[in-house]
């Protein structure tokens, strides 16, 4: 049988250890059937489609381990203050105020064009009035695990706090298995906005279903004060002692994480989701990447969300996790760009519970493909394709993108929704936002 998609007359990094000066990737009913060097492809049957990547760089799409994108909306609303003034002096009341499903629909949609033209096919999103994010995704063709937020005050589509669980279980009823490229989750927003009842009533779901679930852990050292005062432990012990620890899938940030805590983690298989570049707009810290790893901890990356980074694209995030953590050790050595990208890809895809699905191009896995532009001066020469796409690619170079096996953008244009439509809306949204 011919392929659906077929890839071909670009140098291609399919993952570690699997690097082509001219590749191919096949693609059939949305899965990798084939991939390697052009020279040894079986050319038996003509594939249905073929995209000639002309010579750019071909890659497995970047994974974009946590972001809240309906967010896009206050992206630049309010900078350069710490993270407790900018969540209860200014994002928390614009979301009181401006976030509903329609809301929530358009600028995911705008989020989710961000991302894909800058070479990210797979995102986790945390938020509110998932059942309108999830379907913008499945719209904009794009793979997404997204998680209803929990907090335990009043909160965009769940007024009464009360009756949070009720809204996950409806949102995750609502949403389990009916967008093939959508899958639901739920995230807890962390320990100081979510008391220990809620903990566990969001852990026990988790499990009921069979989904992901997140939540921030660590992020400042404020929180962790915040955290030991009420308590009397530290955040990663606190969901220990609650027991809820062991089922959770991901913390995000990490940052002050205590050694002990790490071997917690580590003991319980969880995984944590590094979101370098929020970390430094905000001033938090910077987590301790190696100490992770050395541990075995699954670590993955994403951008958190647009009005804290401010923008979502994973090249970004691949550059400034690896400069960060080797300013951080002050070692050159401690983050190669080989490893970054590993992070980006198969890290964060086992921190979103898709193990074996996304993060490499070999038969089986996802066809979820970029292609750079050939002819960039900055990527020119590239001697590895793991330093080019760290230390020097662009979000901008990114030409086409495939998720599972459909092309999605074709020479930089969005081709399932009206991206300039999009844009023109949220404009206008934000402008009442200006307003007040
Ligand atoms: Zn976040």
């Amino acid at each position: 049988m011919a392929g659906d998609l077929l890839i071909k007359g670009g140098r291609l990094w399919a993952g570690a250890g699997l690097d082509w000066p001219r590749g191919v990737v096949e693609i059939k009913a949305g899965r990798v059937s084939w991939a390697g060097a052009e020279a040894d492809y079986p050319w038996a049957e003509p594939p249905v489609e073929v995209l000639d990547a002309q010579g750019g760089l071909v890659f497995p799409g970047l994974v974009n381990a946590h972001t809240h994108g309906a967010m896009t909306l206050f992206r630049g609303l309010a900078d350069d203050m710490t993270l407790e003034n900018w969540l209860t002096g200014h994002i928390f009341p614009a979301e009181a105020k401006w976030v509903n499903p329609e809301m929530v629909e358009l600028c995911t949609l705008l989020a989710a064009g961000e991302m894909l033209l800058s070479g990210t096919t797979t995102v986790c999103d945390g938020y509110f009035c998932m059942k309108a994010a999830a379907g913008a995704y499945a719209r904009a063709g794009m793979r997404a695990v997204v998680a209803q937020g929990v907090v335990d005050f009043p909160a965009p589509g769940v007024p009464n706090p009360a009756r949070k669980m009720d809204v996950c279980r409806d949102f995750l009823e609502d949403c389990c298995g009916v967008h093939a490229l959508v899958k639901p989750g739920l995230f807890a927003h962390s320990c100081y906005t979510c008391g220990p009842t809620t903990l566990r009533a969001v852990s026990e779901m988790a499990q009921a279903y069979g989904v992901p679930w997140f939540t921030h852990l660590a992020e400042t050292s404020q929180e962790v004060r915040e955290v030991r005062g009420r308590y009397g432990r530290p955040p990663a012990l606190h969901l220990e002692q609650l027991g809820v620890l062991e089922g959770l899938t991901a913390v995000v940030h990490g940052v002050w994480l205590t050694p002990g805590e790490m071997d917690l983690l580590a003991g319980r298989g969880v995984a944590v989701v590094s979101c370098e570049e929020s970390n430094m707009k905000l001033g938090s810290g910077t987590a301790d990447l190696p100490a992770l790893i050395r541990r075995g901890i699954t670590v993955g990356l994403g951008t958190d969300g647009p009005a804290s980074n401010n923008d979502l694209s994973m090249i970004g995030e691949l550059g400034a996790t690896s400069r960060m953590t080797k300013l951080d050790a002050m070692d050159p050595t401690a983050m190669p760009a080989a490893k970054t990208l590993e992070l980006a890809t198969l890290g964060s895809a086992r921190a979103m519970g898709l193990t074996g699905l996304v993060g490499r191009l070999q038969p089986g896995y996802a066809g979820d493909v970029v292609v750079l532009q050939p002819k960039a001066p900055h990527l020119t020469p590239m001697f590895d394709p793991a330093s080019a796409l760290v230390n020097a690619c662009r979000a901008a170079d990114v030409r086409h993108v495939v998720v599972e096996g459909e092309i999605v953008v074709r020479d930089r244009r969005v081709l399932t929704f009206d991206l300039k439509a999009v844009m023109a809306e949220v404009r206008a949204l934000a402008e009442k936002v200006r307003r007040g």
